[in-house]
C-alpha cells in the first residue's frame, strides 16, 4: 500500500519536524475547538476513536511505514484517550524500530489528568508533547481564547515535565497585537523561564477567513503589527528568556519575511543559552534591513491575502 493510501486515517496535521514520521491517528479533531486564531479542526467533530479501530490502524500503518523511526500521533488532545498508555504500549510492540513517539496535547487535559495516568503514558512509550502556549500573557490568552491562563500554563508545564516527557511550547509572534505587544513578549518568555521546555516554537500570526481573530480584524478590533515591529517583540522575547537546555526554532514558513519577491529573513533558530547573542543578531540585521530598503515588505498575512499561501 502506497503512503498515500487513501482508506489511511491520516491526521490533517502534525508539526514541521514530523514530517518523516508515521502518522497514527488516536483522536479526531480538538475538543476546544474555540482558540480564536486556529482554524485547523474548525470541520472536524471531535472523536476519541476506539481501542480496537486504533490497533487496526497501526496494523495497516505497519504496512505503510516500512520502518519508522520517529512516529507521530493525531489529533489534537490525545491525552484524553482513557486507553492511551496501551495504544502507546501496542505502537512500540508492532514498530519495535521506533525511537520516538510524540503527539499534540492541550494545556488544559494535562492539568485535569491525574499525574500517575500521565507517568504511566510516559512509561509506555510516549517521549514528547507538543503544546501550544500561544503567548504567557493574562490578557493576550484571554483575547485568544485559549481556555487558560498564564498560572495554569506553568502548572501543566511543570506537570507534564514532572511526569517525565519532553515538552515543546508553541509562541505566536504578533499575538499581543499593537497594543500588548511588549507584555506578551515579557510574559510569555517569563512563562516559559518558569516551565523550562526542551523547545520553542515560534509561529507568527497568520489570520485566515474564518477565523473569529479574523473577524475582530475586519471590524477594526485588533490590529496585526507589521513585520517590522514584530521583529521587535521578538527581540525583547529573545532578550528575556533565561533557558538552559532549550532548542528555540522558527520552523514555519510563517516566520519567513519577503523584500520584493526575495525571502530575506527565515526565522531564527539555535540552542539556548549558546546562541541568544547569534539570534539576537539575526533579529537586528533583519531590523535594520527593513529600515534601510525601499522594497515592499511582507510577511506570511499578505502572501496569504495575495494568494500565495492557501493554507498554513
Ligand atoms: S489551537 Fe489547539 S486547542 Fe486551540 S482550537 Fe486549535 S487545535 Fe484546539
Amino acid at each position: 500500500m502506497s503512503k498515500n493510501s487513501k482508506t489511511y486515517d491520516f491526521p490533517p496535521y502534525r508539526p514541521p519536524n514530523e514530517a518523516f514520521s508515521a502518522l497514527i491517528r488516536i483522536t479526531r479533531g480538538c475538543p476546544w475547538n474555540q482558540c480564536a486564531f486556529c482554524f485547523m479542526y474548525k470541520n472536524i467533530k471531535f472523536e476519541i476513536k476506539r481501542l480496537e479501530e486504533v490497533k487496526n490502524d497501526v496494523k495497516e500503518a505497519r504496512q505503510i511505514y516500512r520502518r519508522a523511526k520517529h512516529i507521530f500521533l493525531g489529533d489534537s488532545d490525545n491525552l484524553l484517550h482513557k486507553n492511551l498508555p496501551e495504544i502507546v504500549a501496542f505502537i512500540k510492540k508492532i514498530f519495535p524500530e521506533c525511537k520516538r513517539i510524540t503527539t499534540y496535547a492541550r494545556a488544559k487535559t494535562i492539568l485535569r489528568q491525574k499525574l500517575e495516568f500521565l507517568i504511566s503514558v510516559r512509561k509506555a512509550g510516549l517521549d514528547r508533547l507538543h503544546i501550544g502556549l500561544e503567548s504567557g500573557d493574562v490578557v493576550v490568552l484571554e483575547r485568544l481564547c485559549k481556555g487558560l491562563n498564564p498560572k495554569e500554563m506553568i502548572e501543566a508545564g511543570l506537570k507534564a515535565k514532572k511526569a517525565g516527557f519532553e515538552v515543546s511550547f508553541y509562541v505566536i509572534s504578533g499575538a499581543g497585537g499593537k497594543d500588548c505587544w511588549k507584555d506578551h513578549a515579557l510574559n510569555s518568555a517569563r512563562v516559559l523561564n518558569k516551565i523550562r521546555p526542551d523547545f520553542i516554537r515560534l509561529r507568527t500570526l497568520t489570520l485566515q477567513h474564518g477565523t473569529p481573530l479574523k473577524e475582530k480584524l475586519m471590524r477594526g478590533e485588533f490590529t496585526v503589527i507589521p513585520p517590522i515591529e514584530r521583529l521587535k517583540e521578538l527581540k525583547l522575547f529573545l532578550q528575556h528568556l533565561d533557558l538552559e537546555d532549550c532548542y528555540l526554532t522558527s520552523d514555519h514558513l510563517t516566520n519567513y519575511l519577503w523584500a520584493g519577491n526575495d525571502v530575506f529573513y527565515r526565522g531564527v533558530a539555535g540552542n539556548l543559552p549558546n546562541d541568544k547573542q547569534e539570534m539576537l543578531k539575526d533579529v537586528q540585521q533583519a531590523i535594520e534591513y527593513i529600515e534601510s530598503t525601499d522594497l515592499k515588505i511582507k510577511d506570511s498575512n499578505q502572501l496569504y491575502e495575495e494568494g500565495f499561501i492557501s493554507s498554513l
